[in-house]
């Protein structure tokens, strides 16, 4: 059998893995653009505001290549995919054909249509040459800006301080890390990140990036509930900017190709006509709307086997969705690799059948399917001298968007500034956020894990409280919008 990989990221990787696991004798080659083969993405900024290098993060996989018996073709991008001829098209002009194609080729960082996003100080965190340049343009940088107050933007914006630039924040929506934290957290961060010397500018809008600053339209809500917002023209200086807006999937080679796609509008107009927000749509396949960037997340759309719409390619990792939906995470996009290199290998000689010659590998051994079952989020965040836990439905907005406080177990540490919540929906925990209480952890996520419901979440940390000399009082009510 002859297999051929997409992309050097995590979920290639552990395709290429989850093949040779399975067969022992096919040839896997596996094609990426970047130059490197798969590194700890999630250290990336913090390794190189370390030591400057990152080197650390390269060196583990040098013997990766030979340990799996994988062909490496790094610095090669696919250009197309001929799926009659069961063909890749590389940039150089050659070709490589496959029986098994998996698609991972990831996703890289959204550049939103900001007038001056195209200008040389203007940079993303993706890449190892990525981070060389903005470790070169930190040489002389000042004053930098981070757009986008998500929890990677939280850590572009901590490595920037510790290496003594000036930082501020910009998040359009109302609090930092909105996906992961709810509101008193939101405002509880914002007061520790300020109180170093980082102010963070919300319900932002940026309108320009100029030479030498970035120009924003801030909402700043009226004093009381009726009051209609204040809208406010800001431009601060910045010399270094890092966009942290969310990833943008690459499925235009597949979805070029013909193989179906699904998204999530954004609430603009696309091919297929989708105009409201957080609609889900089949787009057939234009690749006009991960092309555009502007659109809404669009994926290649595979089944829980991880098989898109042609039976001989298999798609997994930040570029691919089961369901209509990717959180773009490490360990999502790991077992979405195994279980897609798994599927692929299915029908092929087993780890015990090493002996069976080429010429018969490809002899049907029926193997129940390896089924994708999706992997909790969970996000950790250290820095601003502040400690972030979430897991799961952290932000309380329930997965079908209802808002499930009233059965929430809600507590603040006013004094220590330490923040717990435990949401519940239908009486069992759905979701946990630790600020400055990660120490709570373990017990709440195999508690999550069992289905227990509030009272082991209340017994939990009231045994913790009992530990602690802590003066938690219940959180001070606030809007939810
Ligand atoms: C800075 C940062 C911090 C993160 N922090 C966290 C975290 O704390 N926790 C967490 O769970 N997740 C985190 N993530 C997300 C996580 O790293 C990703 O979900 C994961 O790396 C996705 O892996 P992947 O294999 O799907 O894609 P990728 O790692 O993007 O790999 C795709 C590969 O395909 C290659 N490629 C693309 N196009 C082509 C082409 N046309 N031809 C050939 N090759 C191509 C690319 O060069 C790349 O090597 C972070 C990501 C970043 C960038």
């Amino acid at each position: 059998m002859n297999y051929l990989i997409l992309g050097s990221g995590i979920a290639a990787m552990a395709a290429a893995e989850a093949i040779r696991n399975s067969d022992k004798t096919g040839r896997i080659r596996m094609i990426s653009a970047e130059q490197e083969l798969c590194f700890n993405r999630p250290m990336l900024i913090g390794e190189f505001a370390l030591d400057g290098s990152g080197a650390a993060l390269f060196e583990k996989q040098q013997d990766w290549p030979r340990q799996f018996d994988v062909e490496v073709r790094l610095g090669c991008r696919a250009v197309s995919i001929d799926r009659d001829a069961k063909a890749v098209h590389l940039e150089d002009g050659s070709v490589e054909t496959y029986d098994k194609l998996i698609y991972a080729l990831g996703a890289q960082v959204t550049v939103p249509p900001i007038p001056g996003a195209d200008r040389e100080s203007v940079l993303v965190v993706r890449t190892r040459e990525d981070m060389e340049k903005i470790r070169a343009r930190m040489r002389q940088a000042k004053q930098a800006v981070v757009i986008g107050g998500g929890m990677l933007g939280l850590e572009d914006a901590w490595a920037l301080h510790e290496q003594k630039l000036d930082v501020a924040i910009i998040e359009q929506k109302q609090r930092v890390a909105f996906g992961q934290i709810d509101q008193s957290a939101g405002n509880l961060m914002k007061k520790r990140i300020e109180r170093m010397g980082v102010p963070v500018y919300l319900n932002a809008s940026v309108t320009e990036i100029g030479d030498g600053y970035v120009s924003f339209r801030q909402e700043i809500p009226g004093a009381a509930a009726e009051n209609p917002p204040e809208i406010e023209l800001v431009t601060i200086p910045a010399d270094l900017v890092i966009l942290s807006t969310g990833v943008t999937p690459n499925c235009a080679l597949g979805a070029q190709a013909g193989l179906a796609v699904t998204g999530r509008s954004t609430g603009e107009k696309t091919a297929s006509g989708s105009t409201e927000t957080g609609e889900d749509f089949v787009c057939g396949g234009c690749g006009a709307c991960c092309g555009g960037l502007q659109t809404g997340a669009c994926w290649i759309a595979v089944d829980e086997y991880c098989r898109t719409s042609d039976p001989d390619i298999f798609a997994a990792g930040d570029c691919a969705a089961v369901n209509g939906r990717n959180d773009a995470i490490w360990d999502e996009a790991r077992e979405m690799g195994r279980v897609a290199g798994s599927n692929a290998a299915a029908g092929s000689p087993r780890a015990a059948d090493t002996n069976v010659p080429r010429e018969v590998v490809q002899t049907y051994y029926p193997e129940e399917p390896e089924v994708y079952v999706p992997v909790t989020a969970q996000h950790i965040f250290t820095g601003f001298d502040t400690e972030v836990f979430t897991m799961a439905d952290s932000s309380g907005a329930g997965t079908d968007g209802v808002y499930i406080r009233h059965a929430d177990v809600e507590i603040f540490d006013y004094q220590r500034e330490r923040y717990i919540r435990v949401s519940l929906q239908d009486g069992i925990i759905a979701g946990i956020l630790l600020i400055n209480a990660s120490e709570l952890a373990p017990e709440l996520m195999d508690a999550y894990r069992r289905g227990d419901g509030e009272e082991e979440a209340r017994q939990i940390i009231q045994r913790w409280k009992d530990s602690h000399d802590v003066d938690f009082k219940p959180a001070a009510p606030f809007q939810h919008r």
